[in-house]
C-alpha cells in the first residue's frame, strides 16, 4: 500500500520549531517510502485560527523545502482528497456525526458548564481523575426533545466504552490505555462545529493516511481516536509514531517561556533553511554514527523511524549555530553576499536604490547593483560585498552578525575614542607618528598594486623593523575599523581601497591634534 503521511497544523500561531520538526519527520518518512506527504490545516477552532497564521505555516514549510504532494495553497488545493482545510469540510463531518448519533454511539449532552465544573471539582477533591459522569447518555428521545424545545444548548459527546486499548507505536512499542479512566468526550459543539479528536479520525480515513507521525503530547488522544475509528466502521489501517518531546536547555518542555521559537524568528536571525532542517532532523533522530551534516535529500535517503529515540530531545542553540556556520562556510562568496543584503538593510547600512531591480538578482550584476550605502549614497557592487563577507565567512554563525562585525565598511565616519588607537601605552605623539609613517608608505603603493599581499609585505617589513609590530599595525587597524576587535588591517585595507584607507588614516591623525 502506498505510504501517506500528513502534517496537520492548527493555524493558531506561527510555525514553531517543534511543529516544523514534526512536519519534517512526516515528510522524510513519506519520501523515503516513495509515498505522499499531505498537509491538512486543522482550523476548526474558529476563534483562534487565522489566515495569517496559515500563511506563516505554509510559507515556512516551503522555505524549509517540505513541499507537500497534497494540501492547501493560496491559489488552489493540490490533490484529490480535499478540501484540505477542515473549515471547508463541515458537510463531510456532519454526515459522520449524524451516523454516530443515529447509531447511539454519540449523544447530545445538555449539562451546563457550571454543573460540569462543580463535578470536576468534586472529583478532584476526592482524588479522582475528573471525567464526565455520563448523565445525558441515558436521556430518552422525549427528554432530549424537551430540552431542545426549552432552548437548552447542547454539545455532542462520544461514548467511550471502558476497555483496554492497545496499539503498537512505531517508536515507543506497545502502548496500552485503560479507557475507563476517561469520560465520554465532546466531539462537536454543534453540527457545524466538530472538534479535533473527531475530525482527525474522519480525515485520516478519507485522506487514506497510513502513518500518523506526531508529537508525543498526542499519545493520550490515540486511544480515543482508535475507538472512534472503530465506531465509525473505518477500515484503513493506521500506524502511529509519536515523536519525543523537545525540551529547552533547562530540561522543561520547549515553549514560549524559552523565547520565540517560531521558524520566522530563526529565519530573521539569519539561520539558513538548510541549517534549520539539518538541526531539526537531529532533534530526536540520529544516523547511527557521528555524522552531523545532512542535506534534505541526504535525510530522505537515510531516515528511518527505527532511529528515532524515545527519550526527550534537547534544543541546543549552540548546535544550531555550529551547523549554520558550517553551511555559511560552504557558500560561494557572491551567494553569501546576496544573502546578507536583507540584514545589512535591516541594520540601516544599505538601502535599495529604487531602480526596481532588487528582485532580478543575477550574479552578473556587479557595478550597478541595486543597493547603495545608506550614509554615503555610494553604489556598491556584489563583488565588493563578496569581499566584505569573505573576511568573516570563516567565523560567521548567523547572517545577522555581519552588520555589527562589518559596519565600518558602510559608514561615512567612524566614531571611536582616540585612546583606542594606542597600542600598549603608546603616547598620542607615538600613535600620530605611527599613522604618519603608514600613510606615507601606503601613498606610494599604486592603485593597481593595492592587494592584501602587497600591503602585508610592505607594512610587515616596516613593522618588523620597529620591533613591536603592534605599534604600527594596531593604530592602523583601529583607524580603519574603529573597533577593538576586527579582521586584520591588510585585509580590511585591501577591501576598503586606497582612497578610503588613506582618508581614514587622515581622520585618525586629525583626532589626535
Ligand atoms: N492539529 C493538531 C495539532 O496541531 C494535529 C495533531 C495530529 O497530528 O493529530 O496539534
Amino acid at each position: 500500500m502506498r505510504v501517506r503521511t500528513r502534517f496537520a497544523p492548527s493555524p493558531t500561531g506561527p510555525l514553531h520549531m517543534g511543529n516544523a520538526r514534526t512536519a519534517l519527520f512526516s515528510y522524510l518518512f513519506a519520501k523515503k517510502e516513495r509515498g505522499d506527504f499531505v498537509v491538512r490545516v486543522e482550523d476548526t477552532d474558529k476563534e483562534r485560527s487565522s489566515p495569517e497564521w496559515e500563511k506563516d505555516v505554509l510559507e515556512n514549510l516551503e522555505l524549509l523545502g517540505l513541499n507537500w504532494d497534497e494540501g492547501p495553497s493560496t491559489t488552489e488545493d493540490r490533490g484529490s482528497f480535499g478540501p484540505y482545510r477542515q473549515s471547508q469540510r463541515t458537510e463531510i463531518y456532519k454526515e459522520y456525526l449524524e451516523k454516530l448519533l443515529a447509531e447511539k454511539k454519540a449523544y447530545w449532552c445538555f449539562c451546563l458548564e457550571d454543573e460540569l465544573e462543580a463535578q470536576r471539582q468534586d472529583q478532584t477533591s476526592r482524588g479522582e481523575t475528573p471525567r464526565y459522569s455520563g448523565r445525558c447518555r441515558t436521556l430518552s428521545a422525549a427528554e432530549q426533545e424537551q430540552n431542545k424545545k426549552a432552548g437548552k444548548s447542547a454539545i455532542i459527546r462520544f461514548i467511550i466504552e471502558p476497555k483496554k486499548v492497545v496499539f503498537k507505536d512505531l517508536i515507543r512499542g506497545e502502548i496500552s490505555f485503560d479507557t475507563s479512566l476517561s469520560g465520554d468526550i465532546v466531539i462537536a459543539k454543534d453540527m457545524e462545529t466538530p472538534l479535533y479528536n473527531f475530525t482527525v479520525v474522519v480525515d485520516d480515513e478519507l485522506m487514506r493516511i497510513t502513518h500518523v507521525i506526531r508529537g508525543e503530547d498526542h499519545i493520550s488522544n490515540t486511544p480515543k481516536q482508535l475507538l472512534m475509528k472503530e465506531a465509525l466502521g473505518f477500515k484503513q489501517e493506521i500506524k502511529y509514531a509519536h515523536l519525543p518531546l523537545i525540551l529547552g536547555e533547562d530540561k522543561t518542555k520547549l515553549s514560549k517561556r524559552h523565547g520565540d521559537n517560531s521558524v520566522t524568528r530563526f529565519k530573521k536571525e539569519g539561520y539558513l533553511p538548510e541549517a534549520i532542517v539539518n538541526f531539526l532532523a537531529l532533534l530526536g533522530w540520529n544516523p547511527g554514527d557521528s555524522r552531523e551534516i545532512f542535506s534534505l535529500q541526504g535525510l530522505v535517503k537515510e531516515f528511518s523511524l527505527d532511529r528515532v529515540q524515545k527519550g526527550n530531545a534537547i534544543f541546543n542553540i549552540q548546535r544550531l549555530d555550529w551547523i549554520n556556520g558550517f553551511y555559511l562556510r560552504q557558500k560561494d562568496k557572491k551567494v553569501l553576499a546576496r544573502l546578507t543584503i536583507p540584514f545589512l538593510v535591516e541594520a540601516g547600512l544599505l538601502e535599495a536604490n529604487g531602480n526596481g531591480e532588487q528582485k532580478k538578482f543575477s550574479l552578473k550584476i556587479q557595478k550597478s547593483y541595486p543597493y547603495t550605502v545608506k550614509e554615503t549614497g555610494e553604489g556598491i557592487s556584489l563583488e565588493f560585498l563578496g569581499s566584505v563577507v569573505t573576511l568573516y565567512q570563516e567565523r560567521l554563525k548567523k547572517l545577522s552578525e555581519l552588520a555589527e562585525l562589518a559596519d565600518f565598511f558602510f559608514k561615512k565616519e567612524l566614531s571611536y575614542e582616540k585612546e583606542l588607537l594606542s597600542w600598549k601605552g603608546m603616547t598620542e605623539q607615538e600613535v600620530k607618528e605611527s599613522l604618519g609613517t603608514t600613510k606615507e608608505l601606503l601613498s606610494e603603493l599604486k592603485e593597481g598594486d593595492w592587494t592584501k599581499e602587497n600591503l602585508e609585505e610592505m607594512l610587515m617589513e616596516k613593522a618588523e623593523a620597529i620591533g613591536d609590530r603592534g605599534k604600527l599595525l594596531w593604530p592602523l587597524r583601529v583607524a580603519l575599523t574603529g573597533k577593538k576587535a576586527s579582521a586584520g588591517p591588510f585585509e580590511v585595507a585591501a577591501v576598503l581601497g586606497k582612497e578610503k584607507t588613506l582618508s581614514r588614516i587622515e581622520e585618525a591623525i586629525l583626532k589626535l591634534q
